[in-house]
């Protein structure tokens, strides 16, 4: 019989906390649940970051799992700091669990989302990447679709990393950005199989055991939708804020709500939304624009949600040869209309970084590098 949420429930409200002389459940510890088979994860919720009762909760929650329970359930915990105790904070976009431990040369993350497959989610991250790297910013990309991994043919790169001594994973480096993507490790069919914990586990070796060094922008390549994954990756690392893709459709402006909702959920602010494949410029017509897609979309949700429009991407081919050609658009063709287009949106979502790092209390350090 599978395990349910309610069973894990009832075996973790045997758990006292040690000063609070109350269970877990009662104190409202612990949060996403998720179990796949016998593999089950949750965020045990901590008042302050480093609580010194965390190891030994976790090891209480871990024993009471097996105990009543399954002897034989694995069971990955995730400590998060339970912001609902702290002041203003909704205004502290770093607010994940240990985010000083996971990825802490990285000054910004940046998470690229979008609602659903398809929409340009990959090539708007690979660009926002190549705009901030040729700005002299030092730039990493990580690819945490593990499903349908994309960065090593958007930049026709296959090669295996290279280990440390230490056992840390080099990233690949192309065009001075540093990238890691299951693509470079596994038969991409193998990973098809993998459950939600095994690729949430991946995606935390892909911060922690990669020897990224010191870098100004981290840009994440999210799997596409909303769902556990999606949400185990965002709380897993410090964002400092999250871009979402979305082509003009009303069914895709609805994926955006979701995906707005979400990051609103862990505390992550939006930086904003890049509509892709916006309009049509015919190479040969350039005096006329078509809106294939619909038009105004993205521009109505951001203001129904107060987020700003980061930047209006057009349907072209330049974009879509060089990303089966393995350069991205800013970097092969600079001039072209989609290239403008990224570099323009991406100096935004740099303006909207800034802006916010000044106006919110930021526990990070933000440092910009504007293009000349
Ligand atoms: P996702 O990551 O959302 O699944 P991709 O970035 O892989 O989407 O893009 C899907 C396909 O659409 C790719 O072939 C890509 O080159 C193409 N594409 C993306 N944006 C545009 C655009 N603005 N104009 C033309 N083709 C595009």
């Amino acid at each position: 019989m599978s395990i349910n949420k309610e069973q894990i429930k009832t075996a973790l409200a045997h758990v006292l906390h040690p000063t609070e002389k109350q269970d877990l459940i009662s104190l409202d510890m612990i949060q996403d649940i998720i179990i796949q088979d016998k593999y089950i994860t949750f965020t045990l919720e901590m008042p302050e970051k480093n609580d010194v009762l965390a190891n030994d909760l976790k090891a209480k929650c871990e024993g009471a799992i097996k105990k009543f329970i399954d002897a034989e359930a694995i069971v990955d915990i995730q400590v998060g700091i339970n912001v609902s105790k702290r002041k203003k904070v909704e205004d502290t976009p770093q607010q994940q669990a240990e985010p000083q431990q996971i990825l802490p040369g990285v000054k910004n993350i940046i998470a690229v989302a979008s609602g659903k497959g398809g929409v340009g989610k990959s090539t708007m991250a690979v660009n926002i990447a190549s705009a901030l790297a040729k700005t002299g910013a030092k730039v990493g990309l990580m690819d945490t679709d593990i499903y349908g991994p994309s960065i090593p043919t958007m930049f026709n790169t296959f090669e295996r990393p290279n280990i440390t001594t230490q056992k840390k994973l080099i990233p690949v480096e192309k065009h001075g950005i540093k990238m890691v993507s299951m693509g470079f490790l596994v038969d991409v069919n193998q990973a098809i199989v993998w459950r939600g914990p095994m690729a949430t586990s991946a995606i935390k070796q892909f911060m922690t055991e990669v020897e990224w060094g010191e870098l100004d922008y981290m840009v994440l390549d999210l799997p596409p939708g909303t769902g556990d994954i999606q949400l185990t990756i965002v709380q897993t690392v410090p964002l400092s804020g999250a871009v979402i893709v979305s082509t003009p459709q009303v069914v895709a402006l609805d994926d955006v709500r979701k995906g707005v909702a979400m990051f609103k959920k862990v505390n992550v602010p939006v930086l904003g939304v890049i509509e892709n494949m916006s309009y049509f410029v015919p190479p040969d017509m350039p005096e006329k624009k078509y809106h294939i897609f619909g038009e105004g979309g993205a521009k109505r949700l951001a203001e129904e949600l107060n987020v700003p429009v980061l930047g209006e991407i057009p349907l072209d081919q330049p974009i879509r040869e060089a990303g089966d050609n393995g350069t991205p658009i800013v970097i092969a063709d600079e001039e072209a209309a989609s290239a403008q287009a990224l570099i323009k949106a991406t100096e935004n979502m740099q303006n909207e970084l800034t802006r916010r790092a000044t106006e919110v209390n930021s526990t990070k350090k933000v440092d910009i590098k504007f293009r000349p």
